[in-house]
């Protein structure tokens, strides 16, 4: 196989720990969120952030189980998932400042904490070698903003465990089955006219 090698980056702070591999043609991301807020669940000021600091990421596609439009689905949702959006969002964004008339990009977050630790999610972005730069300009906005939404949990919140998302009734109305979660989309974003 004649497969070029993966550029790595990784970050990692008391909050959350990324180890991002750029492929030819997809980026693979582990995320391990070591705050005890591993879902939105807790963190009630999440849409408020989310629309000073990454408005858009509110109107992005999300196809999850329960047909739930992604700025309802983000009051109560993983944090990997979260960043995957803002990820994606932020891509489009830096594709249209770098000239691009349209950007699309899909990704998907999946976790099983059956089997992995918990808080951990494994995320794969349609972005490969070639766009690596829109990437690393991306990715630390995306931290920045997942940095900000884990850091609004008051100090109780924090040093209180979440429910595990396998356990009964543990996540309301936002139940895996089975514990493997998957969750695909596709972002797109066009030109304004007045860009
Ligand atoms: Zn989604």
């Amino acid at each position: 196989m004649s497969r070029k090698p993966a550029l790595r980056h990784s970050y990692s702070s008391a909050l959350f720990d990324l180890n991002v591999s750029v492929l030819q043609d997809s980026t693979l991301i582990t995320m391990q969120v070591n705050s005890a807020h591993v879902t939105t669940r807790r963190l009630p000021k999440t849409t408020a952030l989310l629309k000073l600091h990454c408005p858009t990421v509110l109107k992005t596609k999300c196809f999850n189980e329960e047909n739930l439009p992604f700025r309802k689905e983000v009051r109560d949702t993983e944090i990997g998932h979260l960043f995957e959006h803002m990820l994606l969002d932020f891509l489009c964004k830096e594709a249209i400042a770098a000239g691009a008339n349209e950007a699309l990009y899909k990704g998907n977050t999946s976790w099983d904490w059956n089997v992995a630790a918990r808080g951990s999610f494994e995320i794969t972005i349609s972005l490969g070698m070639e766009e690596e730069k829109l990437l690393k300009k991306a990715l630390p906005k995306a931290i920045a903003v997942t940095e900000t939404i884990l850091s609004s949990g008051t100090a109780a919140d924090r040093s209180m465990k979440t429910p595990q998302v396998t356990s009964k009734n543990s996540l309301g109305g936002h139940v895996h089955k089975p514990a493997l979660a998957a969750l695909v989309h596709p972002v797109k974003m066009k030109r304004p006219d007045n860009f």
